[in-house]
């Protein structure tokens, strides 16, 4: 089923998906598949898998979407990447992608290599996600004779891009993404739900109609956590903060924090009308069960097949 058709029922529960991403090593994939079955057990509505940064371990993505899809039953969408990839080979991904037989991509553009101050793309390929967004609706058209073939999830930042010269110019570069042809934002973590009403609210007042996901990342030790932010950009509160640093070297009390911090903002978002939630679960399950436990069943109505969660 494509991304979209999940935010159109009449009356649903929120919207539930999980991101993992292709490990590196065989043993990694062994353990992924007991992992993989934990969480489908959960009833997440899909699964996304992630694209390796430039492109490494692309063919797992694929592969590994593909068990979600038929071995566990579960919708999936694959994380594709246009950093350092020519036009050509983005045709070719795509046509495996939908000889597959999967439905939904999360069309993104890479993060650049690091240590590069301005990114320029090789000939023949693509500097943002909107020109992926672009390609990929111009390939269902020419290749698949069929328009909106896949449903596409794009990168939303409620903290903004850490490229971008401030928020303004930020959304509007995620209206354009949109206006080639997004069906659903899938937001960056956050910690503090007051960047996700924000966010929303802006994207909102720029004509962004379609559902905007918050993207929830369970802290699950100190370190982890400390690299993650480093890369995307993410802030951590300050009485979170000092809570983490009162046991930066135990993890089994950071991972009881950041568990709970994960439950109360879950249950604030979808209180306060939020679609659903994209949680990126580090390929873990057990603190997942702990989470998806504690959220409450039925939240909000849809009317007429149309978004409508309190204007989120
Ligand atoms: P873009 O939408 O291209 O935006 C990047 C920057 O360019 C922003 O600052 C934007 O404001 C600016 N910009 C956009 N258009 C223009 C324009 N026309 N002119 C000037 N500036 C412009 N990384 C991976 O390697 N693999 C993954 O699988 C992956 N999955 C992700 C999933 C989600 C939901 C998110 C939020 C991120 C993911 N990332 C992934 C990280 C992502 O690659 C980085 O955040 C990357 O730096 C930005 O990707 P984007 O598609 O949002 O970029």
């Amino acid at each position: 089923m494509r991304l979209p058709e999940y935010f159109k029922y009449g009356e649903k529960e929120p919207v539930i998906s999980f991101e993992i991403f292709p490990p590196k090593t065989e043993k990694g994939m062994e353990n992924l598949g007991t992992v993989l079955a934990e969480l489908s057990g959960l009833g997440p509505d899909f699964i996304t898998v992630t694209y390796g940064a430039m492109g490494s371990e692309k063919h797992r993505t694929l592969e590994i979407a593909s068990l979600i899809k038929n071995r566990f039953g579960v919708e999936t969408a694959c994380h594709l990447t246009c950093v350092g990839a020519s036009k050509n080979e983005l045709d070719h991904l795509l046509s495996d992608i939908y000889e597959s037989g999967i439905e939904n991509i999360v069309a993104i553009r890479g993060d650049i290599p690091s240590g590069a101050r301005e990114f320029i793309p090789p000939p023949d390929s693509y500097k943002y996600g909107y020109e992926l967004v672009r390609h990929i609706r111009q390939f269902e058209k020419d290749r698949l004779n069929r328009s909106g073939y896949f449903g596409i999830a794009v990168g939303g930042y409620p903290e903004k891009h850490t490229e971008a010269p401030d928020m303004e110019t930020d959304i509007i570069n995620l209206k354009h993404k949109v206006d080639k042809g997004a069906d659903i934002v899938i937001t960056q973590l956050f910690f503090d739900n007051g960047y996700y009403f924000d966010f929303v609210k802006e994207a909102r007042s720029h004509g962004i109609k379609i559902p905007i996901m918050p993207g929830l990342m369970p802290i699950l030790s100190v370190k982890q956590i400390e690299r993650i932010i480093s890369m995307c950009g993410a802030t951590i509160p300050s009485d979170l903060r000092k809570r983490l640093n009162a046991c930066k070297d135990d993890d089994e009390k950071a991972r009881a924090i950041g568990i709970a911090q994960c439950i109360d903002q879950s249950k604030e978002l979808l209180a306060r009308g939020a679609p659903g939630i994209h949680f990126y679960v580090l390929n873990k399950s057990d603190h997942m069960k702990e989470i998806i436990g504690a959220l409450p069943a039925r939240r909000f109505k849809y009317s007429g097949g149309k978004f409508a969660a309190n204007n989120l």
